[in-house]
């Protein structure tokens, strides 16, 4: 619904504009370290995306990361595979990418991945959509079919956007990669909204308020592409605005064969130049192909080192650490000895909020919604957008009479927490009653086989929500976690150990923020160890003084 971005726009900021796929790419490399420290094992604490990449650049530069993991490998890139047909996955958590994440994008592409576009409501790709609201269905093949209301509500998001929060300007400057026209522009921006709601921006805005309470209504089903976004209106209208300003809504696709392999991809990964290392080398071949038990407990060692002891109670000393998991589990299931952290920082690790989310997948034995129904003329399903408790159901096709997913329901918040005292079977019989309703003539039961694949990430203790929902006025933390790998005025105590993932960055919920703050550690680690960037390729810290994210006044 939002306006075609420009081109060559990429998560170039707001916040922080540093081109990190640039850093990536440079031929000088991400820096070096010194002789005496090469080969160093460093702690990384989690086997998801970000610890992968910090591992494999730390890695390529000649130091030997230690992954922990507690459970699966892979974090929340989790592709279930379904029994019957091992082939076809249930994407738990990341299942689109956005081409403007470019960051993420570099190893993608480094690990040949096929991709393809992902089947968004309303998109080309998924064929039709449908969506219902209070009872009424609309069937649409693209935008210019839904009735009226979708076309105003979606003018008014679009000039509210430009009127509001400078849209298209910021993102000519991201696409430009002008860092400092883009401070120019967003800083404003986070000083104006940091108090307030997604809500507050659409009932306040002009545009909106001269429209109906319906509109609203309207919007928070639809949003700007992906759907459901009344689940995010307590949220800070600065988390909104940056996944808008980097386009993350557009472009997205999806990894065949799931997203897992991104991470699994780059654990196995031999890079082709590395130093300190023989040729060949990956991060599981110096990790003797396995990944460490789970963290229960980081402390200073009498030596100043770190001392990280895994579940199993074997304690091993390391000169740095990152730790990649949600923050909460910092102050709940691993024991990190306060000193670590400033209480700024403590504050921050545990204020930080999660979202609830959850999804519930079936296999069914082909793509059978492709089928004409005979009464409509239509297709027997559609990508479904309603306002009943499914709130998100995605088709997922796997090719003509080749087995195929049907994501039940992708829900959020509230509608997540509804689901989760049930099981798998329970919540699939809800979303198929639902669906009953909206097609009364598509009898989806028939096609399941097998048994449904179900998510509450709120429920696993290795994680305690799906992504990081930042509420209003929580800048600041955002701001303390974000900029904790900049540690030369920390006092020494509070030096050493660094922080990345989803909770760390500006954009929660989008791998991409994963990505760049696990090169933001990566870059903090080699600095404690007294390294430095190549000079002909400044890093981020670098240049943070600079062009780092404004701070807004504590006291
Ligand atoms: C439902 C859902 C949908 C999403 N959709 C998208 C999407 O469509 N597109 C997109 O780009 N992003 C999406 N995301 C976000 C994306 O999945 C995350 O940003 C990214 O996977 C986070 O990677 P990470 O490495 O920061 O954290 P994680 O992947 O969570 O990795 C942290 C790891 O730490 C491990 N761990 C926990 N405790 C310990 C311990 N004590 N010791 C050792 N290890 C421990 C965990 O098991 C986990 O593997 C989604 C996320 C969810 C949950």
């Amino acid at each position: 619904m939002v306006q075609i971005p420009p081109p060559g726009l990429t998560a170039f900021g707001p916040d922080f504009p540093f081109a990190f796929d640039e850093w990536l790419d440079h031929e000088a490399g991400l820096g070096s370290v010194p002789d005496h420290v090469m080969g160093s094992e460093i702690a990384i604490v989690g086997g998801g995306v970000a610890g992968m990449v910090a591992g494999y650049e730390l890695m390529k530069l000649g130091l030997k990361p230690i992954i922990y993991e507690i459970s699966r490998m892979g974090g929340r890139l989790r592709s279930v595979p379904f029994p019957k047909s091992p082939g076809v996955v249930a994407e738990l958590g990341g299942m689109r990418f956005p081409l403007s994440g470019s960051s993420l994008w570099k190893y993608i592409d480094m690990l040949g991945l096929e991709s393809r576009p992902f089947p968004n409501p309303l998109s080309e790709t998924a064929g039709s959509t449908v969506v219902e609201l209070a009872g009424e269905a609309h069937f649409a093949r693209s935008m210019d079919d839904l009735p009226a209301i979708f076309h105003e509500v979606a003018n008014a998001w679009e000039t509210a956007l430009e009127d509001d929060a400078n849209l298209g300007q910021i993102q000519a400057a991201m696409a430009n990669r002008d860092a400092a026209e883009v401070h120019r522009l967003w800083d404003p921006i986070v000083k104006r909204w940091d108090d307030r709601t997604f809500y507050d921006f659409i009932a306040t805005s002009p545009e909106f308020s001269r429209l109906s309470y319906r509109h609203r209504e309207v919007f928070g089903q639809v949003g700007f592409g992906t759907g459901g976004w009344d689940s995010d209106f307590p949220n800070s209208m600065l988390e909104i605005l940056r996944v808008v300003m980097a386009a993350f809504e557009d472009d997205q696709r999806y990894i065949v064969g799931g997203a897992e392999k991104i991470p699994r991809g780059i654990w196995a990964h031999e890079p082709d130049s590395l130093v300190g290392h023989r040729a060949g080398t990956s991060l599981s071949g110096l990790n003797g192909g396995v990944t460490r038990p789970g963290v229960t407990a980081i402390a200073r060692g009498a030596d100043g080192q770190f001392d990280v002891t895994d579940r199993w109670g074997r304690t091993s000393s390391f000169p740095a650490v990152l730790v990649t998991t949600q923050s909460w589990l910092m102050t709940t299931s691993i024991d990190v000895e306060e000193s670590l952290f400033s209480h700024k920082v403590w504050m921050a690790l545990d204020r930080t909020r999660y979202m609830p989310s959850s999804k519930t997948f079936v296999m069914v034995d082909r793509p059978f919604w492709n089928d004409i129904d005979p009464q409509t003329g239509r297709p027997m399903m559609s990508m479904t957008l309603t306002d009943r408790n499914t709130r998100g159901t995605y088709l997922l096709d796997n090719g003509p009479d080749q087995p195929a997913v049907i994501l039940l329901s992708y829900a959020w918040q509230s509608d997540a927490m509804k689901l989760l005292s049930m099981n798998a079977s329970d919540r699939a019989e809800l979303a198929l009653d639902a669906l009953a309703a909206i097609y009364p003539n598509t009898d989806v039961r028939s096609h399941i086989v097998g048994e449904p694949i179900t998510v509450s990430w709120e429920t696993d203790p290795d994680f305690l929500g799906a992504f990081k929902s930042a509420m209003p006025g929580h800048y600041r933390y955002n701001h303390r976690m974000y900029s904790h790998f900049m540690q030369a005025d920390n006092p020494p105590a509070q030096r050493g150990i660094f922080i990345a993932g989803d909770d760390v960055s500006w954009t929660p919920g989008w791998a991409e923020g994963a990505v760049q703050t696990a090169l933001n550690a990566v870059w903090g680690i080699v600095n404690h160890l007294g390294g430095a960037s190549h000079p002909n390729n400044p890093g981020p810290g670098d240049v943070f003084a600079e062009f780092g994210p404004v701070a807004l006044p504590d006291d």
